[in-house]
Parts: structure tokens; C-alpha cells; sequence
């Protein structure tokens, strides 16, 4: 039957890790992969996070089976710490899953088994989203509504985009810090866009997975909170691996809002039953961990305060990078605009590859770069090798 098997392309991003890690220029620059970094250039583990981690390993007593819903006293804690008081809680339910790409998989295979055919995502967006809703049956539509010159995001275009989905569709929206580009709507742009799927009937699917690290760990729940507070039905996939560094322990969590109670003990027997035929239960050690730091008050102050450092290194970055102002035609001064880890520069596939071959710096084939990837003396180096690029009219 393998025959039957057509080899598909290596993952893009995998294949500049690899190069990065082979070339032996000293100066090279590490802009690929989506992790935050120290100015050293380290991932390291939070303090808070090793601190619950010592916990756990010399208190708990027993590694027996939970279940698909995992860890409740984690989910109970995160609920609480996202969606806050935006929805009256009996309209709340949630289940622990591996990741926020388990909580995005099983959100799409609920969404399928409820007859949602389509999903309308703005576009560009996580290089994963389009494939997963796809793989579960949920078609992706894409709305092109970022402008990469102003580095902005085009919200009339988005909302005319969606007039041409059917009531019962879904959007998918960034709640923050939007990979790869960046831009998040304004507040006022939230609520437009709130009133505009409730009066179309369209099921929002929030993807929170950079909470913390855009302007402050509750101001960027704030457009998430109100999608949620407007609409009757939502969901929310969480994820807990950028901002508490887990990364590799696959920490994350689904919740929907629904109507009313009952409708929501409908919708969980749904998920749990999904999350058995998928993964059975996710793995235990990220979620331990999260809320073992969450039902601590000492342990959340150092690992707000850990997180609030890692927020304003980006946010220190970005202004350094966008100190650079116009190179070329490329404004960097409009980078500004953004948040996060990510930004994606206007530069062409060709300029991408000349920047890595003449001056060691790695990125994706789209022009996104991790602001984390940087440090001032990179981005020095980063600004000479754009007016080097723009010098040798490379386009
Ligand atoms: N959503 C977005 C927008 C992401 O960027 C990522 C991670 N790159 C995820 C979801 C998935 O996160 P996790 O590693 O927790 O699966």
C-alpha cells in the first residue's frame, strides 16, 4: 500500500534550522524558528517553571491515569487567568490537550462533526492553520488583509472578505501577537469585528498562543474577551508554550463558550470523546507544571515577572529594528506597528536567500523573522545588510 504514497516536501522552516546549525560563519544570525531567545541566544527554562518542576518531582505520587480531559485543576486555573470574567462560567467548558495545535485539531474536528464546512482565516497566517482545519474536513477560505509596506492589517478587507461566508462558517482570529505578521486589530477593531460574527451567525475560533508577550498579559486577552462576551457560541485554543517556555512538553487547552449549561455538558461529552479517538489523554508533565505555578501566589508573581521581562525585550527589539527607519524601499520605522515575536518584512524570495548567502542571516522563504532571534549588536549587523542588499540592487 505505500506504493500508493507520494513523498511530500520537507518543512521549509526545518530545512534553515538545518543550515543555520551547519554554517560556520561566526556572525550568523538565527531568524527562523519561532522560539523566544535571551541575548545570548538561549531558550532557557523559566525559574518558576524549574521551581515547579522540583515540586513535582519530589510530591507527586502517582503517575496513574487521568483522562482525556487531563488535568482539570489545570484547565479550572487557566480558564479563570484567560477568559477572566468575560463569560458567566456555567458557559464555559475546557479540556487539556497536547499543545495549542491539539486544542486547534480537536476544536477542527468538533467543528466537522458539527456540519461547519469552511473556516475563513485572514491571510497570511500560521503556516499550520490551513493544513490542519483541512485534514479535519473543515475547508480553510483565506482573506488576504495585511499590507506588508505599512505593516498594517486592512480590517475593512477582512470583514468584506467575510460577507461572503455562509452563517454557520467559522473565522479564525489571532487573539494576539499575530504569527507571522505581527498586527493585531485595535480594540476598536475587535468589537467591530465581534458584532460583525454575531450578526452573521459565524462561529469565532481564537487561537491565544502568545498571551503575555504583546502589550501585557491582560491586555492581550482584551480582543479575545470581547469575541467571547458578544457571541453565543466560541472557541478558544490555548496555548501555554510560548509564555511558560514548555515548548517541547506540548501544553495547551480547548475551551468553547456555549449557550447555556446544558448545551455545554453536549459539547464537552463531544470533545472528550474526540480527545479519546485522538491522543486518549495528553501528556500530564507542561500541565502540572502551569498549574502548580497558577495555584501558587509566590510561584505566578515570578512567573508574571519572568514573562514581563521576556515582553519587554521584544518590545525593546522591535524599537531597535524599527530605529532603522527606510532601508530601500523597505520602512522598518512601520515594524513598530507590531508586537510579539514576529514580523514579516516585505523582501522577495530571492533577497531572503541573498541575505543568508552574503550575510549569514536566516529567515523564512516569507521574509517572517523572530524578533527574538536578534540582539542590538545583530541588529546593527541586520540594518548593514539590508542597505548592502539595497546597495547592490538586489530585488
Ligand atoms: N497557534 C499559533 C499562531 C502558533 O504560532 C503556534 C506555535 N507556533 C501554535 C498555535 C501552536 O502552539 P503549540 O506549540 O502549543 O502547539
Amino acid at each position: 500500500r505505500f506504493a500508493t504514497l507520494t513523498r511530500q516536501p520537507d518543512d521549509p522552516l526545518l530545512r534553515i534550522i538545518g543550515q543555520h546549525a551547519a554554517d560556520p560563519r561566526a556572525r550568523k544570525i538565527d531568524l527562523g524558528v519561532g522560539v523566544f531567545r535571551d541575548e545570548e541566544g538561549r531558550t532557557p527554562v523559566m525559574t518558576a517553571v524549574k521551581a515547579a518542576e522540583t515540586r513535582l518531582l519530589s510530591e507527586q505520587s502517582s503517575k496513574s491515569y487521568l483522562g482525556p480531559e487531563g488535568d482539570t485543576g489545570f484547565v479550572r486555573a487557566l480558564a479563570k487567568l484567560v477568559v477572566g470574567d468575560a463569560v458567566a462560567s456555567d458557559r464555559v467548558v475546557g479540556l487539556q490537550t497536547p499543545g495549542g495545535t491539539g486544542a486547534l485539531r480537536l476544536a477542527a474536528e468538533l467543528m466537522a462533526r458539527a456540519g461547519v464546512a469552511r473556516i475563513w482565516i485572514g491571510s497570511p497566517s500560521w503556516a499550520n492553520h490551513a493544513p490542519l482545519f483541512r485534514q479535519a474536513g473543515v475547508e480553510p477560505a483565506m482573506i488576504p488583509c495585511f499590507d506588508l509596506g505599512t505593516q498594517t492589517f486592512d480590517l475593512d478587507g477582512f470583514l468584506t472578505g467575510l460577507n461572503a461566508a455562509d452563517s454557520g462558517d467559522a473565522v479564525l482570529l489571532h487573539g494576539c501577537c499575530h504569527n507571522p505578521i505581527g498586527i493585531d486589530p485595535n480594540a476598536a477593531g475587535w468589537s467591530v469585528i465581534a458584532s460583525h460574527i454575531a450578526e452573521r451567525g459565524l462561529l469565532p475560533v481564537v487561537d491565544l498562543a502568545y498571551q503575555g508577550l504583546g502589550d501585557g498579559f491582560d491586555e492581550d486577552a482584551a480582543g479575545a474577551r470581547t469575541i467571547l462576551s458578544t457571541v453565543p457560541e466560541a472557541l478558544l485554543a490555548y496555548s501555554c508554550d510560548k509564555n511558560f517556555g514548555l515548548y517541547r512538553e506540548r501544553t495547551g487547552a480547548l475551551f468553547a463558550i456555549t449557550p447555556d449549561r446544558d448545551s455545554g455538558a453536549t459539547v464537552f461529552s463531544n470533545l472528550l470523546g474526540l480527545a479519546r479517538a485522538n491522543w486518549s489523554m495528553p501528556p500530564d508533565h507542561g500541565a502540572a507544571i502551569v498549574r502548580i505555578i497558577l495555584e501558587d501566589e509566590a510561584l505566578t508573581a515570578q512567573w508574571r515577572d519572568e514573562l514581563e521581562t521576556m515582553r519587554r525585550r521584544l518590545e525593546s527589539l522591535r524599537a531597535a529594528l524599527a530605529a532603522g527607519g527606510r532601508i530601500g524601499a523597505i520602512d522598518l520605522g512601520a515594524v513598530a506597528h507590531g508586537k510579539g515575536m514576529f514580523a514579516t518584512l516585505p523582501l522577495s524570495p530571492a533577497q531572503v536567500e541573498w541575505l543568508r548567502d552574503r550575510h549569514a542571516i536566516y529567515m523564512a522563504g516569507s521574509g517572517r523573522i523572530n524578533i527574538a532571534g536578534f540582539n542590538l549588536a545583530a541588529i546593527a549587523t541586520f540594518h548593514d545588510a539590508l542597505r548592502d542588499m539595497v546597495a547592490n540592487a538586489v530585488v
